[in-house]
């Protein structure tokens, strides 16, 4: 369905009726008849405009396919957060680095007015 591309069956997601939606079914036992679809966002909104979800679930109406996407979007997420932990020491490090410069920033005016005084006199005798 959708992009009509092969997958291998993990990479698909079963689709059912619920109302005015199609839903996704995660353990393949909800009841009536099922679409396959790929965990792909550009894939779902492919079916979504080509209408292929009311078709391959033989309703007449429209359906709804959003909670559809929002599995797979967040699926994908998952995937990627999974994939990025460097970037996220990274952030932590920049945050730490952040905290330290605020600190210095608070006490760095306050010492040259108060040394560059003492270093002229210094200098001038
Ligand atoms: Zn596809």
């Amino acid at each position: 369905m959708g992009c009509r591309a092969r997958a291998p069956k993990p990479e698909l997601v079963r689709v059912v009726v619920a109302g005015a939606q199609c839903v996704p079914d995660l353990r393949g036992r909800l009841q009536g008849r099922g679409a396959y679809v790929h965990g792909d966002p550009a894939c779902i909104e492919l079916a979504e405009r080509r209408r292929a979800f009311p078709r391959a679930l033989r309703v007449p109406g429209p359906l709804d396919a959003t909670p559809v996407r929002a599995l797979v979007a967040q699926q994908q997420s998952g995937q990627q957060q999974r994939g990025q932990q460097q970037p996220g020491q990274q952030e932590t490090a920049q945050q730490e680095h952040d905290r330290h410069q605020a600190a210095g920033s608070q006490n760095v005016p306050a010492a040259p007015a108060a040394g560059s005084p003492v270093r002229e006199q210094v200098e001038k005798r």
